[in-house]
């Protein structure tokens, strides 16, 4: 367990140098993928390596130019990144750009500043409702994967696609084990090394992390640990897109709480829900695309209440109360609070919202509220 968890250190500690490396090792084009919908599984069938674009660990310096002060964490970061030619490992981007206003800046950025070899512009539907929804959704699909073609100039087939497909499918089994193993003693992993897990699988391919899930399963299994009588179970909630800092987890750890399980993107959100293995792959995943719960924010569905699923989450794992961590200048999830806010307040639940950004000054004021949570909740 101890060597798999270096390994997942190793890679999200320093992103960029292992992206690199990838590259030269299987000589094969890597293909950046803006999250948070972008299939993947296609571009892994066109014989490229897809990953997911991060937030990296930098100050803002000459992303200034080309993206506001009030885009989020990883928009500016990301856009930094690119100008200053820290991705130029990188062969190609996908943008889904009907998440979010700010990812809507992409493509025009990067054409002129990148000038990427390939770039695609996905504009999935943002709502889910109804066959014509389902048919654009398929027929934008379709549209992804010939500029794959046109790009690499060979054919996807239906079979390589099922096989992309069954691999992903395998990562996101084998991180769910880990999921439900962490749930059963929660302390056998810290909450940031259960993050750095998932985003290992954002950066890795996904044959070589489904080996390295294997073998930390095995090690999680073995291992024993002392379960704490006092501590407090919480539920980590939102946190779109990207990572928030480690300090954070450390510092609930610290207070005493501790995270059984959470609705976070690079959480359980990013491998929740398999891609069907019947009938066309193409429909199959739009079919995940369309299906995909725990609900966000980015996403209209007027039938199903994001504070539900998060309530369920909270209940499930017996935990106390809700912790929402809202990324700065992120209208989606920003627009989504106050009724996620008066669905906790309605039905009773202890949630607190922390708001962080991308430069921390200090974690004080973070430390004080949480503080003043941990004792409301610890006396329920
Ligand atoms: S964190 Fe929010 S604003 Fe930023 S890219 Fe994601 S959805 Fe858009």
């Amino acid at each position: 367990m101890e060597k798999a968890m270096k390994k997942i250190v190793e890679v999200t500690s320093n992103p960029y140098a292992y992206v690199e490396g990838l590259k030269e090792e299987n000589n094969k084009k890597i293909i950046g993928c803006f999250p948070m919908y972008v299939p993947e599984e296609l571009i892994h069938a066109a014989g490229m390596i897809p990953v997911v674009i991060w937030r990296g660990n930098e100050s803002v310096t000459w992303g200034h130019a080309h993206v506001p002060p009030y885009d989020c964490g990883i928009t500016r970061s990301f856009v930094d990144d690119a100008v200053r030619g820290k991705l130029s490992f990188m062969d190609g981007f996908v943008f889904h750009i009907r998440q979010c206003l700010q990812a809507g800046e992409f493509p025009f950025i990067m054409e002129r500043h990148f000038k990427p070899a390939y770039q695609k512009v996905l504009y999935l539907p943002a709502l889910y409702a109804g066959d014509a929804i389902r048919d654009f959704a398929i027929t934008e699909l379709e549209s992804f994967k010939k500029s794959l073609e046109d790009f690499t100039g060979k054919e996807i087939t239906g079979d390589s696609l099922k096989k992309s497909i069954e691999t992903y499918n395998e990562n996101r089994t084998l991180l769910e084990r880990v999921y439900e193993l962490r749930r059963g003693k929660p302390e056998i992993l810290k909450a940031r090394e259960v993050m750095q897990i998932v985003w290992s699988s954002m950066l890795m391919p996904k044959e070589e992390n489904n080996e390295l899930l294997k073998e930390l399963i095995a090690g999680m299994k073995k291992k024993t640990v002392e379960t704490k009588k006092n501590s407090i179970k919480v539920i980590p909630v939102g946190c779109l897109c990207q990572t928030l800092q480690f300090d954070i987890l450390d510092l609930i750890e610290d207070l005493g709480m501790i995270i059984p399980d959470d609705d976070l993107y690079i959480g359980s959100r990013y491998f929740a829900n398999k891609v069907g293995l019947d009938g066309n792959p193409i429909e199959a995943l739009a079919d995940r695309y369309l299906t995909k719960s725990p609900l966000c924010p980015t996403k209209g569905v007027w039938d199903i209440h994001w504070g539900d699923e998060a309530i369920k989450k909270m209940k499930d794992n017996d935990a106390k109360g809700i912790i929402s961590i809202l990324i700065k200048y992120c209208p989606p999830h920003a627009c989504y609070y106050p009724d996620f806010k008066s669905k906790m307040d309605k039905e009773g639940i202890h949630e607190i919202m922390i708001q962080v950004e991308h430069e921390v000054i200090t974690l004080e004021a973070t430390k004080t509220r949480l503080q003043s949570f941990v004792e409301i909740i610890g006396g329920v």
